[in-house]
């Protein structure tokens, strides 16, 4: 056997001759290379031995036989790491070499030998001494081995305890992880960086429909085609960035329903940080996505709805559906008389939504055959969903763009009546409406709906009062035209009773009955005057022909004056006067101002049958003058106080005690007041009196006049 080691050579004699041969022949090895170290003193030996621990020693018979023996039983005693020993003789037939061969001398040499001859038995020694210590050392190793042997089963077993311990938790560890990504409510997969599926869980395959095996070893785009192409795109992202994609939403068309996700990508790394590939997180949030669609699409819709008086706003309600739910829509209405009519029509395409009002006239859809579904859906009042909106015609005359993969027809039911049909359509192949998506659709339908009764009963409101105005108007008119015609025929019957009156009162013409049949007639043609005269008013305030002019005008004189004339005529009320010595001036016209005074004294009158005190109060202030007529009578129902000031209306108490009039006379001061700029209001407790209190602006120097009323108004009085 070669070795590369210097091996050391310790040669023990007294004779340097030997050490050079020896030296010489061992330098002629080709294969080994030796470092020979002479030692001239046996008694230094063994020491040297030890400290060189020389691969070979070389004992020559030129020291004394004793010596040599002595040497080998020396070096033998130094087992297990005993050197070769070699003997150097000068004869074959030494008694020596027996005696050393016996003691464990591994062989001899002649000083004689060749070179070849040493190297061989020099390095076979070396061999041999190799080979002792060697096994000595495996012995060794075995003796250890057997007396550590219980201690090592021992930790043998602990360690495989422990590793079996180790090991179940590592199972129960994955156990559990495996039932939380199975049994986890989102979406998880885990692909390595070729971007193959390497674990998906349950959610994620209820999800999108494959079952594991179909994605264990593949890409996403050899599993789901386009939406999977994309899947890959992000994952490759992450795998080139080492970043992760968070929070993305994404929506696909699975199972032909549109469905939502939020996904987030994770880049996966070993506790060496090396990416192994990357994690996909899917939460579906389909169910949130279409309820938030539909959501915004009622809200959209109902604030437009509520905006529009009119069916107008019904295209902009259907676009509210763009783009998560349809790709066009349209509204059918029908009215008792008019078939189906196209009243709005909507498209994402806005060159085909023209298209829309020839594909779905009236026309269009009487003449296909069977009844149209729209036109069922109306007769019915119940929702059809992917019924075929083309039917009787060649699917490939219709634009691809209105060819329907989905769609609704949802009725139009408001107040039980079905008066049209909102039809809702998806173009995008594959695709199906899902319920929840068709119960939007009814429900903006009924929406619709609500937009269309209102609209309609709008239009019978506006029409019924036209109607009603042109009636009030057509009579007002009449009433005017009456009391001008009366005027003219009661003023010659007034001005010839009045003359009869005066003559027969002076001749004594007639007897006191006719006299008094006289008056009364009289009495009553001045009565009808008045009525006539109120009538004129009204027809001239609802004209706007009452315009006051602007004079100073003193409310005292005009109450007191009043008062006085009417002073006369009463038995059992008293009237007392309650005014300043001042003039009390407001801006107006003395005229109406008078008659706003006097309708309030005849009412003081009129509602108090049983009598009692009229007072009438006159009071300036610092902007405006005050006066009010107060009386003791039969007072108003409180609940009946705000329509006092209405035309027509007159009080139920009034009408029960059978106190007539037309309900014209307040209404007619306080369109005089306001037209001074004034307010009229009332005070009053129902059987204790009424107090009314009229208050206008006074009168201030300077302030240009307003033109003087008609000359018609004026004549009334004369
Ligand atoms: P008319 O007296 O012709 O009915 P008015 O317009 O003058 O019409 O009055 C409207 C109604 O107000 C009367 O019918 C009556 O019920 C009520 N009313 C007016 N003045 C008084 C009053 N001083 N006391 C009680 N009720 C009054």
């Amino acid at each position: 056997m070669t070795t590369s080691r210097p091996r050391t050579v310790l040669l023990v004699t007294p004779g340097v001759a030997d050490s050079d041969a020896l030296q010489r022949d061992l330098a002629d090895d080709p294969d080994q290379a030796y470092s020979v170290v002479l030692l001239e003193r046996v008694d230094q030996a063994l020491q040297q031995y030890l400290d060189l621990r020389p691969d070979c020693v070389i004992i020559s018979d030129a020291l004394r036989d004793t010596d040599c023996v002595a040497l080998v039983d020396a070096f033998q005693s130094v087992m297990p790491s005993a050197p070769a020993v070699v003997l150097l003789v000068d004869q074959e037939h030494s008694p020596l070499i027996c005696e050393a061969l016996q003691r464990g001398v591994y062989d001899y040499i002649l000083r004689s030998s060749s070179p070849r001859r040493v190297w061989w038995t020099v390095r076979k020694a070396i061999e041999a001494a190799d080979l002792r210590a060697s096994l000595a050392q495996q012995r060794q190793t075995l003796e250890e081995s057997v007396v550590h042997q219980p201690r090592l089963v021992a930790e043998r077993e602990e360690l495989a305890r422990k590793e079996g311990e180790t090991r179940r938790l590592m199972n129960e560890a994955l156990a559990l992880l495996d039932t939380l990504i199975d049994s986890a409510p989102i979406g998880l997969a885990f692909a390595d960086c070729d971007r193959r599926f390497v674990r998906v869980n349950r959610a994620l395959t209820i999800m999108n429909g494959r079952p594991v095996e179909e994605h264990l070893g593949r890409r996403p785009a050899e599993v789901f085609g386009d939406f999977g192409a994309e899947w890959e795109r992000w994952w490759q992202k992450v795998l080139a960035t080492g970043e992760p994609i968070v929070n993305l939403e994404v929506s696909v068309l699975l199972f032909g329903r549109r469905q939502y996700a939020l996904v987030s990508y994770y880049p996966v790394r070993d506790v060496d940080g090396n990416l192994l590939g990357v994690g996909s997180v899917v939460t579906d949030i389909s169910q949130r996505k279409r309820s938030e669609i539909g959501q915004r699409v009622l809200a959209a819709a109902g604030s437009m709805l509520a905006a529009s008086p009119d069916t107008s706003a019904l295209g902009d309600v259907v676009r509210t559906l763009f783009p998560d739910l349809a790709d066009y829509g349209m509204v059918h209405l029908q009215d008792e008389r008019e078939p189906l009519l196209l009243v709005a029509a909507a498209h994402r395409d806005q060159e085909l939504e023209a298209q829309l009002a020839t594909w779905f006239d009236a026309e269009r859809l009487s003449v296909s055959g069977d009844v149209h579904p729209i036109a069922r859906v109306v007769a019915e009042g119940r929702t059809l969903r992917d019924a075929p909106l083309f039917p009787a015609i060649d699917e490939e005359m219709v634009p691809a763009q209105l060819r329907p993969a989905t769609c609704v027809i949802a009725p139009l039911i408001a107040h039980g009546r079905c008066p049209g049909a909102l039809t809702v359509v998806s173009v995008e192949a594959g695709r199906q409406y899902t319920d929840e998506e068709s119960a939007v659709i009814e429900e903006l339908a009924r929406r619709c709906a609500m937009l269309v009764a209102a609209a309609r009963s709008y239009e019978e409101v506006r029409q019924a009062r036209a109607t009603a105005e042109a009636a009030v108007e057509q009579r007002d008119r009449f009433i005017s035209t009456a009391a001008h015609e009366l005027k003219t025929p009661l003023a010659v019957l007034l001005g010839n009773a009045q003359l009869l009156l005066r003559r027969a009162e002076q001749d004594y013409a007639l007897d006191a009955i006719n006299r008094r049949n006289l008056r009364i007639i009289l009495a009553q043609a001045q009565r009808l005057n008045r009525l006539i005269a109120t009538l004129l008013d009204v027809s001239r305030l609802e004209s706007g022909r009452m315009v006051s002019a602007r004079l100073p005008v003193d409310l005292c004189r005009v109450a007191g004056q009043l008062a006085e004339e009417l002073t006369p005529t009463l038995i059992r009320h008293v009237i007392s006067l309650d005014l300043p010595d001042e003039p009390v001036l407001v801006a107006g016209d003395e005229l109406r101002l008078e008659q706003v005074v006097q309708n309030l004294l005849h009412n003081a009158v009129k509602y108090s049958p049983r009598g009692g005190e009229i007072r009438v109060t006159v009071q300036r202030s610092e902007h405006e003058a005050l006066l009010s007529v107060s009386d003791q009578g039969i007072g108003i129902p409180e609940a009946e106080l705000p329509r006092l000031f209405q035309r027509y209306f007159r009080a139920s108490n009034a009408e029960a005690r059978q106190i007539r009039g037309m309900g014209f006379g307040l209404f007619i001061v306080r369109e005089i007041v306001e037209s001074h700029g004034g307010t009229v209001e009332v005070q009053s407790v129902e059987g204790s009196g009424s107090t009314f209190t009229v208050r206008l602006p006074l009168w201030t120097p300077g302030a240009s006049p307003v033109p003087p009323p008609d000359s018609a108004w004026k004549n009334r009085y004369t």
